[in-house]
Order: C-alpha cells, then structure tokens, then sequence
C-alpha cells in the first residue's frame, strides 16, 4: 500500500514558560507520513522536499481523535421538524411514550442516527460508544436499524454498541433480548438503575455480570440514583466486579450517587473504583449532580465524558458535539491553567494528551494509529478553553472529514 504525507502540521512540544508561568505552548511544524492506517514517519518540516502523494496540513495544529463515550444513536430525532420534550410525570412514563413517539417519526431510525454521526464526524470524534435499547418493547429492531446506519460509513469510524435494557432488565423482563442482542453485534451489555428500576440492585446486577461473563463482555450501566439507593448500587457493583474478575471492565455512566459518600466511606469508595477499575463516564450535567470528576480522577478512577441527550425524546438540548462537554467540565471545574487544560483533552480521546505536566511530548509517536485531527487551535489548550472547529479528521489514515 502506497504511502501519503501529511505536510506542515503543527505539534505540541513543550510548555512556555515564564518566570515559573507556563503561558502556552511550544509547537514545530512537520510532516508525517502515513501507511497503512498507522503513523510510519514523523520529521521536521522540510519545505524543499515533494512527496507523490502528500496532503498540505496548512501550519494547523494536530491534536488526536475524540472520543464520545456516552450516546444513544437509535433516540436521535435529529432531522424532524422541531418539537419541544412531552410532559412526562416520572421516568417509566418517560420511557414508555418515547418508543410511541419515535416509532412515529417521519424519519427512519436510520436517518436519524446518520444524522447524529455526522454531527459527531464533523466535530472530530472517530470512536462512538452508543447505548442502543433493546428490551421487549422493541426487540432487536433498534439495534439492527443502528447498525445498518454504520454499515453505510464503510469504515470512517471505531464503534462499541451496548445492549441497553431502558425499560429495566428484571421490570421489563429483557433478559433474552439483550442475550440475543450480545449474539448480534452488541458488544457490551447496559442497564439503567437496578435499585429503583429493577427493585432488587442485587438480582439485577447478577443477571447483569452472568451475561456479560458468558459473552465475555464489559459493562457500562447508568446509575442515577442517589443516597442510599446509589450507596447500595455502588457497594454491589465492587463487590459483582471483584467476584468476577471484571476490573477494567466496568464502567458507570452519570453516577449521581457518588455525591452522596462523605468522609471515610468516601475515601475507601473512590480508592475502590480505583482498585477495581472501574470507570466512570459523565455528561457534565450543570444542575448540581455531576460527580466529583476532579477529586476522582485524583484517587486514580479513570474519568471520560460522553454527549448522551442530543435532541431526543428526553432532552431538547444537546449539540452533539463532545468538545462543549468537554468545555463545560473545565469551566465547572475551574480547569485554568495551562497543564490543567491540556491534560483535560484526555477526557475525550481515551486519555491521549499531548503534553505531561511537566511538559514532555506524549503525543503523537511514530507507530501510532493515524487518526488525528487538525485545527487552527494554538494548542490543545486553547482548543479546550475556546473549541475552536475542527477543519480535517483522519480515521486510522484516512481523511474522512474537511470543512
Ligand atoms: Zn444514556
């Protein structure tokens, strides 16, 4: 396979700094060349050289790939007129007129998964992990409908889908279908609130990991609840993880719950998470229950963020694209400096960062996958402060995006 070049992008090399100030970041041009799907060649930029085949990366700064953690690809109404959210008085009536009013839209559910994934692509995201329910009241159609719309990329993105039982996997009897789900692609099972939704956290939480063990796949479960509902869940979900040697292989999305530790018991639950791997993946929701993402990432839990409402039958909010979520935890969590920012980036492309604390290069290496994108960002940084656009994305050596 021939190989290509991409010529004068810029790469972050160092912090500048000033009388003890780090007041941005160093960067130098170069040329990468590319082969195969991974990064063969990484020089400084050589102006008098000419390639056969070479793209001009235009002085932009290339930083790596996004990653959206948490989205539900098959709730997407992007594409129909606008509606504002029907009233619903609880979370079951919620659920339960969502799968009316979808299967009611003009839009196929193809359509509008499409239309979210565009909106991802553009904004320099190449790695989706959707939630895709699949329960009673819908069967496998969600799925098959989700993944027929992948199948139209034809390879411009990673992917992990999860088989979610929305409706509660003991309250809506959906056992079977996400065990089926697991045989047709799904390849990590879900679940919503075992305590208040399946109203036994203990029985639902072992259907829960005997699935996942016997198609030997990890978990990502939402947890909203909070007190002693979310202390219960937690305390449940170490002690599942640990008995089936599932470290690294757990993941909780949004958990409220983890507000509600104080003290001791705060300290040995997020030293727990650590110790069991188990991550935590938010939506950095901005009233008042998004989890301590600072202070666990300080006791060593693996922390990343994830979209999750875009214009559904839950939210009317919701751009679709991570960089905001990514802005709105720096500025919930006050991330100022320049080392604090920088580091935040990992939070959306699976903890690549392209700077230490102490300002070594981490990023990008020869021999890693080539997916990057560029922008007219100063550093990554600045992309994380001012979300600057993203103007190219290259999926494993291929340019799938240009503005
Ligand atoms: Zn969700």
């Amino acid at each position: 396979m021939a190989d290509t070049w991409i010529r004068n992008v810029l790469i972050e090399t160092n912090y500048l700094q000033e009388d003890g100030f780090t007041y941005g970041s160093q960067t130098k041009p170069i040329d990468i060349q590319l082969k195969e799907g991974k990064v063969t060649k990484i020089q400084n930029y050589q102006s008098d050289k000419k390639y056969a085949s070479e793209i001009d990366g235009k002085g932009l700064l290339i930083l790596p790939t996004l990653k959206e953690m948490h989205c539900h690809l098959d709730k997407s109404k992007l594409g129909v007129p606008w509606r504002p959210v029907t009233p619903a008085k609880n979370l079951v009536e919620r659920f339960t007129s969502e799968v009316v009013e979808l299967d009611s839209l003009d839009l196929s559910i193809e359509a509008r998964a499409k239309n979210l994934i565009d909106i991802e692509l553009a904004n320099g995201v190449t790695f989706f992990r959707s939630h895709i329910d699949v329960h009673p009241a819908v069967g496998q159609r969600y799925l098959e409908g989700v993944q027929r719309a992948i199948s139209e990329y034809n390879q411009q993105f990673d992917y992990e889908l999860i088989a979610f039982p929305q409706h509660g996997l003991l309250r809506s009897n959906a056992y079977k279908e996400v065990d089926t789900a697991l045989k047709n692609g799904a390849t990590l099972i879900g679940g919503v609130d075992p305590y208040t939704l399946d109203g036994d956290v203990e029985k639902s939480l072992a259907q829960t990991f005997e699935l996942a063990v016997k198609h030997q796949v990890p978990i990502d479960i939402h947890v909203h609840d909070r007190f002693e509902a979310g202390r219960a869940t937690f305390k449940t979900l170490l002690e599942y993880t640990k008995q089936t040697y599932w470290q690294g292989k757990v993941f909780v999305s949004h958990a409220f719950g983890l507000n509600d530790f104080t003290g001791e018991e705060r300290e040995k639950m997020y030293a727990d998470l650590a110790k069991e791997q188990i991550g935590i993946i938010s939506s950095v929701p901005i009233n008042g229950v998004v989890p301590p993402l600072i202070e666990l990432q300080q006791a060593g839990v693996q922390v990343a963020l994830g979209c999750d409402n875009v214009y559904d039958s839950w939210s009317p909010y919701g751009t679709g694209n991570i960089l905001e979520k990514l802005n709105r935890y720096g500025e919930v969590f006050n991330r100022k400096t320049q080392e604090e920012l920088t580091a935040s980036l990992g939070l959306i492309t699976g903890g690549r960062q392209t700077l230490s604390n102490e300002g070594d290069k981490l990023w990008l290496q020869e021999g890693d996958v080539a997916s990057f994108l560029l922008t007219k960002a100063s550093c990554a940084a600045e992309f994380v402060a001012r979300q600057n656009a993203v103007e190219a994305s290259f999926y494993r050596g291929k340019n799938t995006f240009n503005r």
